[in-house]
């Protein structure tokens, strides 16, 4: 078979959060950007993820202010702008689940974490709640503890996905996962990527996006570096048997006395608008390979636990394993912020956060404009199926 030969400026592989960014970006800079996605758009980390628009406080639990806390602190207000039309992509049709992500103790804290929250670096971050403002759940007379609203918003991912992939769509395509990838070079510059036997497509660009799959699409390239990590979880999702006796929404974490949250639970209900809460956090990071019996034992006692004035109603439990793909740390941390490594005309970028998506495309485009993309004219019929946005876990976990 003779393969269709299409051509682009840029060529950017895995839709994820941070192809779908960058893609809108470049499209709308006037350069011609294709987006591949071998899968379904979003169906891996992005459609896993709680949406948590994260400014970094959660990072800042130890009392100190590291670099993390810094890199992703401008990223709230950068979503802001694009919910209200404003910024870099449109993102006025997201669904809002929560304007702010809560953070409580059941107990006091101590007066070196109190006076840590309340200067000058985070108290622009953070406010306590009075409690006349407090959702229903924390109104209760048996919480004594201290609850904090964090200028973070959470976000439906569904409804992110569904804004992105919508302007520039005819120029989001699947190909079949079997579909081996060939690199077609001249020199160290990668002229095309050839698409099985059915389609080459030439670029001044290759952005590799994919993830997790961002590994195997090294091995194509003969790539050894960068090195990539996989840190697993086993996330807990629950809701109520009864769905008239349905859980309440909330989107917080829960601190506890270590410098990460105990559990952090966001909120999100199903068709048939049974909230479910979907748990990370400690619980997920030590859940995986665990089965669901144990880990929703675990994960019902740890309720109970921090928050002992609520009583449960009979719940329906189920497990989503995922791995987070990020570029390789030193004893399997998390890395500060998002990354791009470029190799000639390959760039290989992880977000290593969905808040970071602003910034990956930020560092892609300086590293592109440095290195002169220009936009082309490309009148090509592209024969490729259009990729289609994945499903939530709201329905299917607990099938
Ligand atoms: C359980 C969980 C909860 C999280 N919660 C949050 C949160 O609340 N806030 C936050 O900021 N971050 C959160 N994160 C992190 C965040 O989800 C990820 O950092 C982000 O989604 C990564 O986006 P990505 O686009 O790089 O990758 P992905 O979302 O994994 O997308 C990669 C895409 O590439 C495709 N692909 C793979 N291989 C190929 C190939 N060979 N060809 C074509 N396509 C390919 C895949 O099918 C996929 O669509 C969470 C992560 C997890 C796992």
């Amino acid at each position: 078979m003779t393969p269709q030969i299409i051509s682009s400026d840029v060529v950017i592989i895995g839709a994820g959060i941070a192809g779908l960014w960058l893609h809108n970006r470049l499209n709308q800079m006037g350069f011609h950007a294709i987006l591949l996605e071998n899968d379904t758009i979003g169906n891996a980390q992005t459609l896993s993820s709680q949406g948590i628009i994260h400014g970094g406080a959660k990072y800042a639990l130890n009392g100190i202010l590291s670099k993390a806390t810094q890199a992703i602190g401008d990223m709230p207000a950068r979503w802001q702008a694009c919910l209200a039309g404003k910024g870099d992509v449109d993102l006025t049709g997201v669904k809002i689940l929560a304007k702010h992500q809560l953070m409580w103790s059941k107990d006091k804290l101590s007066s070196k974490l109190l006076s840590f929250f309340a200067s000058k670096a985070l108290a622009s971050r953070m406010q306590t709640v009075p409690k006349s403002e407090r959702p229903n759940l924390f109104q209760h007379a048996d919480f004594k503890g201290t609850l904090y609203q964090l200028d973070e918003p959470v976000l439906d991912i569904l409804s992110v996905l569904k804004c992105l992939a919508k302007p520039y769509k005819e120029r989001i395509l699947q190909y079949p996962k079997d579909w081996p990838i060939t690199w077609h070079h001249e020199g160290k510059t990668i002229q095309s990527i050839q698409l099985g036997d059915d389609t080459i497509i030439k670029a001044q660009h290759f952005v590799l996006t994919a993830g997790e799959g961002i590994e195997e699409i090294l091995r194509t390239l003969n790539f050894s570096k960068p090195d990539m990590q996989r840190r697993p979880l086993q996330m807990v999702l629950c809701k109520a048997k009864d769905k008239n006796n349905s859980l309440p929404a909330i989107y917080a974490h829960s601190l506890g006395s270590g410098s990460k949250p105990i559990a952090t639970i966001s909120s999100h209900a199903d068709d048939g608008g049974n909230i479910i809460w979907y748990i990370g956090g400690n619980i997920a990071e030590e859940g995986m390979n665990k089965p669901i019996s144990q880990l929703s034992a675990e994960a019902e006692k740890l309720l109970a636990e921090i928050m002992p004035w609520y009583k449960l109603p009979e719940l329906l439990w189920a497990g989503h394993s995922v791995n987070r793909a990020e570029p390789k740390q030193s004893s399997l941390t998390r890395p500060d912020s998002a990354f791009v490594d470029s190799k000639h005309n390959v760039h290989i970028a992880w977000p290593t956060k969905l808040a970071l998506a602003p910034d990956l495309a930020d560092q892609v485009i300086k590293q592109l404009t440095k290195q002169n993309l220009q936009p082309k004219t490309h009148k090509t019929t592209i024969k490729l199926s259009p990729a289609v946005i994945g499903e939530t876990l709201w329905n299917t976990a607990f099938k």
